[in-house]
């Protein structure tokens, strides 16, 4: 068995306890990974809070912060096959989707690292004669960063990218499902040459992420996960009135006109729903169709389904792999028999697989007759799309925000007018037109409702881990009169 370990104040550490982690392609362990204590959580918030306030780091120009973000981008690049072994080994998501989409993390550290000497506070042009008024941005503190399984990488890139160009110091706590890349991304921050205590990685479960929260020394939580633990998280932050940013998930409508290109929409309704084998937050989970179309869709959707290569994941010719635990996989299931059990239409999957593995099959339900089944209002987090025919811009409308959660949407048209009326009318962070699931660190990234709250990527990301200090300089030699007049 492979052994992993925790970075803790610039050391790596075996820790006290140790769990298995599972090989989702086979259901056999493979891997020790350290299970974090709430002292060893104490620790590393410790070894965070006097890097922060400590040389060299605060001493740091931003520019040098800059240069090291740099360095660790193009680690990570210079990694990344290794890196998307480890992830896929430990996740079960494909190998062609993590050599991809780690090459592409070095870029969000890219992006990060230019930024970096780019956060620029303001001077007021104040209402007081003989008054010097500015702002300077400075760094909020420590930053608790906590990461689910999937694309684990990249959802750390965008907290740890904004929060270091800042100034701010983290602990990233890694999930306690698939956390291998995670733990081994921790030798490319210590190779960067980031100083002892900036960056520390580990992982653990509830336990570990409740010290970690509620430590008093935290000042920012960056969280990305369910909703139910985002509730844990923010009755956490009321011990340290940490700021809180979440990322959480989706339910997010795909939308079909019958004026649009069919083939292309129906690549990208594969890409939105299976891909990643459901495993993402932005899943394209609910196929809205305008019902001249819904044949012809539901026909090429299905043929694509039953086409897709299952397997090992870590083959580049496979397309979907296993989910990446057992309790996803039962969790689907039950989501899928409630829903037939309520009038959804089985179209193609829906049954699990015997055999090793948590594999799961392209499912689509069609719940047209059944709008209120539980793969409509749920998410599933898996291979899942129920469809829903709509005749009217209206209704599709109303469908589309037919929901609680509010992260991504996207809308297949050739009419330009009709794409600006829905961009206006969806309720969610990101509506991608004749397109799906693209990303980029130039592109803010977040929902609001259920899927949280806050923004990642982009500019305002870096400022999210900021505060301003108001300055007040009195450029008179003349003493200062009246002692009881505000001025
Ligand atoms: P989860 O909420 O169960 O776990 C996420 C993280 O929170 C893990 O590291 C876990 O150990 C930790 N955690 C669990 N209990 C905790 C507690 N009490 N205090 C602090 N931390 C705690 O989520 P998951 O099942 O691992 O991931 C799936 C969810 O993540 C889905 O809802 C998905 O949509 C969402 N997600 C959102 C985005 C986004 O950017 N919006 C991206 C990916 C995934």
């Amino acid at each position: 068995m492979e052994r992993f370990q925790h970075y803790i104040d610039g050391q790596f550490e075996t820790g006290a306890a140790q769990f298995a982690s599972l090989d989702p392609a086979t259901g056999t362990p493979w891997a020790e990974m350290p299970a974090a204590s709430a002292q060893d959580v104490a620790r590393a918030v410790e070894a965070a809070h006097r890097a922060f306030l400590g040389q060299p780091w605060a001493g740091m120009t931003a520019t040098a912060r800059g240069k090291l973000l740099y360095r660790l981008a193009d680690l990570v690049q210079a990694a990344a096959p290794r890196l998307a072994a480890l992830e896929t080994r430990d996740t079960g998501k494909i190998i062609r989707e993590t050599s991809a989409q780690i090459a592409y993390v070095a870029e969000y550290y890219r992006y990060y690292a230019g930024l970096a000497d780019k956060i620029e506070g303001a001077h007021l042009p104040i209402d007081k004669p003989d008054m010097e008024v500015w702002l300077r941005r400075e760094p909020v503190g420590v930053v608790a960063a906590i990461v689910p399984w999937n694309s684990q990488l990249f959802l750390s890139a965008v907290k740890l990218g904004p929060a270091l160009a800042a100034g701010c110091t983290v602990v990233l706590k890694a999930s306690e499902d698939g956390p291998a890349p995670l733990l081994e991304f921790a030798r490319l921050v210590h190779e960067a040459g980031f100083p002892a205590g900036v960056v520390n990685i580990l992982t653990g479960g509830p336990e570990a992420g409740h010290a970690l929260t509620t430590h008093p020394k935290v000042a920012h939580i960056a969280f990305t996960g369910g909703p139910e633990t985002a509730r844990h998280i923010l009755r956490a932050s009321a011990e340290n009135l940490a700021k809180t940013s979440l990322e959480l998930g989706g339910k997010s409508p795909f939308i079909v006109f019958d004026d649009a290109d069919l083939d292309s929409a129906a690549n990208a309704q594969v890409a939105g729903i299976f891909a990643a084998t459901g495993q993402s937050c932005v899943a394209g989970s609910r196929h809205l169709v305008q019902r001249g179309v819904k044949e012809a869709m539901l026909t090429r959707l299905k043929a694509k389904a039953e086409a897709v290569a299952i397997g090992a994941p870590d083959q580049m010719t496979t397309e979907v792999g296993p989910l990446c635990t057992q309790r996803q996989r039962e969790r689907i299931q039950a989501l899928v028999d409630a829903s037939v059990a309520a009038g959804a239409k089985l179209v193609t999957g829906g049954v699990t697989p015997s055999g090793p593995g948590f594999f799961y099959p392209p499912t689509i339900l069609d719940c047209t007759d059944a709008p209120d089944a539980h793969v409509v209002q749920q998410e599933c987090f898996g291979p899942v799309l129920s469809v829903i025919a709509f005749d009217t811009e209206e209704q599709a409308l109303t469908l589309a925000n037919d929901t609680a959660y509010g992260l991504a949407s996207g809308v297949f048209t050739r009419s330009l007018t009709r794409a600006h009326r829905m961009i206006r009318g969806i309720r969610a962070g990101i509506v991608w037109v004749n397109t799906y699931r693209a990303v980029s660190p130039i592109a803010p990234f977040g929902g609001h409702g259920l899927s949280g709250h806050g923004r990642e990527g982009g500019m305002a990301a870096a400022l999210d881990y900021t505060t301003v200090k108001t300055v007040w300089l009195r450029t008179s030699d003349d003493p200062i009169p009246d002692p009881f007049v505000m001025r």
